[in-house]
């Protein structure tokens, strides 16, 4: 238990959480970084589209990120968030290690979980030959065949998409009766399926092997699908009255209806990519240090647009 008050405690230390920290620092707040270590793609290992950075791994990202938050007020708690509980004034957190803390504001930036349909393999492959993400993995393997997983999540758009890479791209079905839009799309964009239900996956010389359920195995360069996702929002949910982030956020800096609650990153509104999060986790940034400002010194700032109902 600590008596320190501060101006932000941030959980999640993915490029969201890290660059608002980043944001509050250099405002010269005083900031508490929580953050558990199992970001979202760290079973990728590298980080692409990140410019000056492209392909640097996950570890020296955020080794180098953290870094950069020395020179500032920032203390990082590498920890795992179980509880929190707004007031008047606060929100007070409560960690499995760290004991409690207490925050004039907080920003939740814990990110996403990737669902993996239960086909067995998958795991396995899953940010090695298995992908989402066109734009963060495919140039590694343009020109391969590419096999587009549909069975559960429609992803006749991605495939589509995948044509910029490869002349080759087959659509597994998983046996799903395809409705007339995404089978017109698959169409219009030349992409052949394959009809019956995949049982497994398994890495190959060649790529990623599929076997299927008439016996037959097919084998591409790599695996592409579209998944769910699980908001990481469990510390909230006693009081956050939704079912996630993206429903109570009220403007693009990451404010919520929440009074003193702020959101960045793959869980905001925002394009689920490494530098839109951080670029998310800057405004959100920016929208705390000027809230705490106005709380401060009321009337000095213009007064925030009415929450709509
Ligand atoms: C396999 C894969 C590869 C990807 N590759 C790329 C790529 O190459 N380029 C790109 O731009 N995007 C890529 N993405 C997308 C990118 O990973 C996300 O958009 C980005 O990580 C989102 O950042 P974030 O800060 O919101 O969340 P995250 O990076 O997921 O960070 C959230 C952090 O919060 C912490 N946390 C969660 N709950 C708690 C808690 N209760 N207490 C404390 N800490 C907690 C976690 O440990 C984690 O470190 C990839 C995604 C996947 C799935």
């Amino acid at each position: 238990m600590t008596d320190t008050l501060y101006d932000a405690i941030i959980v999640g230390g993915g490029p969201a959480g890290l660059n608002a920290a980043l944001y509050l620092g250099r405002s010269c707040r005083k900031v508490a970084l929580i953050d558990s270590g199992d970001p979202r793609n760290l079973a990728a290992g590298v980080m692409h589209n990140m410019i000056t950075n492209d392909g640097v791994t996950v570890e020296e990202f955020r080794r180098r990120s953290r870094a950069d938050l020395e020179p500032y007020d920032v203390t990082c708690f590498e920890d795992v968030v179980d509880t929190t509980t707004p007031a008047a004034d606060r929100i007070t957190v409560t960690t499995s290690d760290s004991g409690t803390l207490h925050g004039r504001t907080l920003l939740w930036a814990a990110g996403v979980r990737s669902r993996l349909p239960e086909i067995p393999g998958l795991p396995e492959l899953w940010g090695k030959q298995v992908f989402e993400c066109p734009y963060c993995h495919a140039w590694e393997v343009r020109g391969k065949s590419f096999g587009v997983f549909g069975g559960e999540v429609p992803s006749e758009c991605l495939a589509a998409t995948l044509t910029t890479w490869s002349p080759s791209v087959t659509y597994l079905t998983g046996a799903r009766q395809l409705p007339d839009d995404e089978a017109g799309r698959l169409r219009a964009a030349g992409i052949p399926s394959v009809t019956d239900k995949v049982l497994g996956v398994r890495a190959d010389p060649e790529g990623v092997a599929v076997s299927l359920a008439d016996g037959s195995s097919r084998t591409f360069g790599a695996l592409f699908l579209h998944m769910d996702t699980e908001p990481r929002i469990g510390p909230l949910r006693d009081w956050l009255g939704a079912q996630d982030l993206e429903s109570v956020q009220i403007d693009e800096r990451g404010r919520t209806r929440h009074p003193r609650l702020y959101v960045a990153g793959d869980l905001g509104k925002n394009m689920q990519q490494a530098t839109m999060a951080a670029a998310s986790g800057g405004l959100a940034g920016m929208a705390i240090n000027s809230d705490l400002v106005r709380e401060d010194r009321p009337g000095s700032l213009y007064d925030l647009p009415a929450v709509p109902e």
